[in-house]
C-alpha cells in the first residue's frame, strides 16, 4: 500500500478510491492486489476497445520504434493517413488534431471567432447551452453550462451565452449581431446523457443557415462509435461546419481532433498550433482505433450491444421501481429517481464492478465498444445484485425531484 505521503504528492483534485490499478485488458481492471473489476468507465469512455487491444497496443509499439516525434511543422504519416480517414469518413475536410478534448473545443472556439472576424464583421458570440459540458480551460470553462462555473475562476472568459437545450425558441431569442455560432453536444454526456430531442440538431441547422451563423458540435463524447454510428450527428441528418473530437478517438492515449468544412477553415499560419498536435505515436493510435470502428459489422455489433443493455437496464428499473433507462449506443444511463448513485457506485466497486454516476440520482455505462453479450449480461447481473443491496439498506433515500 502506498503511503499517505506518496499519495498526497498528487494533488487531490478528485476524490479517489484507495486502489491502484495495475493492469487491464478488455472489459476488466485488475488492481496492485490482483483484484478483478468489471469496468464500465472505461477512462469515461474513452477506452472504445477496452483496456489494451491488440491493435492499439501494436500500433503503439510499432509506431514508437519507428518515429515518436518530429514536432508540428513537418509532416509525418500517421497524422496525414488520420487526417484522411476522418476526411473520407466525414463531411469535413480539414482536421486540426490535438492533445484533448477541451483543446480541440479550445481550437473550435478560436476558429469560429477568426471566421467571426473574417466573414461577419467581428461577431463572436457562442450560443452553448445550460448543463453542457466542453472542458477545463478558461475557455471552454465559459462554454459549459454548469451551474457555479462562471464564478469558480471569475473573472470568466466573455463571449458565450447560454440558451435551453432542446428549446429552439431560446436559441432564437439569443441571436443578435454579435453571433457568430451555436456549439453543442448531440447528447449532453456529463448533464447525465440527454439527448437532443428529435429533430432539434435539424432545426438548428436550418436556423444558423437563416441567420449565417456556425453549427458546431461537440462530439468528444459521443463520437467515434459511442452512439451507435461513427458520429452522432449522423443520426440528424445533418452537416455541421465543425466538429470536435477527444475520449473515443485515442482508445486510451491523449488525442483529439478538430474538424471544419472548407468554408470555414480560416486559420492562417500561426493562429493555432501546439507542441504535442498531430504528434505520429498518438495519431497512429487514433488511426488504429478508428480502423476497427469502421470495419465492416463493427458497428452493427455496437447497435446490437446497445440493444442488449438497454433492455436489461429497462427490466431492471421495473424490477427495481426505478426511472427509465435513456441513451444512444453504449452511452447509456439509468434513472434510479433518489440520490443514491454514488451509494451504489461505491457497493458495486466493492464488488469489482466499476461504475460511473454523473449525476447523484443517475447512473451512466461507458462498456466498451466491443463488449460481448456476455460482458453485458454480466454487469446487468451484478447491477441487479448491487441494486438489491443499495435499495434493502436504504428503502427511503433522498428522493430526486428534479
Ligand atoms: C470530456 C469532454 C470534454 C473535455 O475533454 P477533455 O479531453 O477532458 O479535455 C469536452 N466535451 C465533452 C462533450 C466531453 O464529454
Amino acid at each position: 500500500m502506498n503511503s499517505a505521503a506518496t499519495l498526497n504528492a498528487l494533488m487531490p483534485v478528485t476524490p479517489r478510491p484507495d486502489i491502484v490499478f495495475t493492469r487491464g485488458s478488455g472489459a476488466r481492471l485488475f488492481d496492485a492486489d490482483g483484484r478483478s473489476y468489471l469496468d464500465w468507465v472505461q477512462g469515461w469512455a474513452v477506452n472504445s476497445l477496452g483496456h489494451a487491444p491488440d491493435e492499439l497496443v501494436s500500433a503503439l509499439a510499432q509506431q514508437a520504434v519507428q518515429l515518436i516525434n518530429p514536432g508540428p511543422a513537418f509532416y509525418n504519416q500517421p497524422a496525414l493517413d488520420l487526417a484522411a480517414w476522418l476526411v473520407a469518413h466525414t463531411c469535413f475536410d480539414q482536421v486540426f488534431f490535438t492533445s484533448s478534448g477541451a483543446e480541440a473545443n479550445e481550437g473550435a472556439i478560436k476558429l469560429a471567432r477568426k471566421w467571426g472576424q473574417l466573414h461577419k464583421g467581428g461577431a463572436h458570440e457562442i450560443i452553448t447551452f445550460h448543463n453542457s459540458f466542453h472542458g477545463r480551460t478558461l475557455a471552454t470553462m465559459a462554454a459549459t453550462g454548469k451551474a457555479g462555473w462562471d464564478q469558480l475562476f471569475a473573472p470568466a472568459m466573455p463571449g458565450f451565452v447560454k440558451a435551453d437545450y432542446n428549446d429552439l425558441e431560446s436559441v432564437r431569442e439569443r441571436i443578435g449581431p454579435r453571433t457568430v455560432a451555436v456549439m453543442l453536444e448531440p447528447i449532453q454526456g456529463e448533464a447525465g446523457v440527454i439527448p437532443a430531442a428529435e429533430g432539434f440538431l435539424a432545426a438548428l441547422r436550418t436556423l444558423c443557415d437563416e441567420h449565417g451563423l456556425l453549427l458546431i458540435v461537440d462530439e468528444v463524447q459521443t463520437g467515434c462509435g459511442r452512439t451507435g454510428t461513427l458520429f452522432a450527428h449522423e443520426q440528424a441528418g445533418i452537416q455541421p461546419d465543425i466538429m470536435t473530437l477527444g475520449k473515443g478517438i485515442g482508445g486510451g492515449v491523449p488525442l483529439g481532433a478538430l474538424l471544419a468544412r472548407n468554408s470555414v477553415a480560416c486559420f492562417a499560419y500561426g493562429d493555432q498550433g501546439g507542441t504535442y498536435c498531430g504528434n505520429p505515436l498518438m495519431c497512429a493510435a487514433g488511426l488504429a482505433v478508428m480502423e476497427k470502428i469502421g470495419a465492416p459489422g463493427f458497428l452493427a455489433h455496437v447497435q446490437a450491444m446497445s440493444k442488449l443493455l438497454l433492455a436489461g437496464l429497462q427490466q431492471i428499473s421495473q424490477q427495481f421501481g426505478l426511472r427509465a433507462a435513456r441513451g444512444q449506443g453504449l452511452l447509456l444511463a439509468l434513472d434510479l429517481g433518489r440520490d443514491i448513485a454514488a451509494e451504489v457506485v461505491s457497493a458495486a466497486r466493492t464488488q469489482g464492478f466499476l461504475l460511473n454516476a454523473p449525476r447523484p440520482h443517475l447512473l451512466r455505462f461507458m462498456p466498451p465498444l466491443n463488449s460481448t453479450a456476455a460482458e453485458l449480461d454480466e454487469g446487468l447481473t451484478r447491477l441487479a445484485a448491487v441494486l438489491t443491496e443499495v435499495c434493502a439498506n436504504q428503502i427511503s433515500g433522498p428522493k430526486h425531484t428534479a
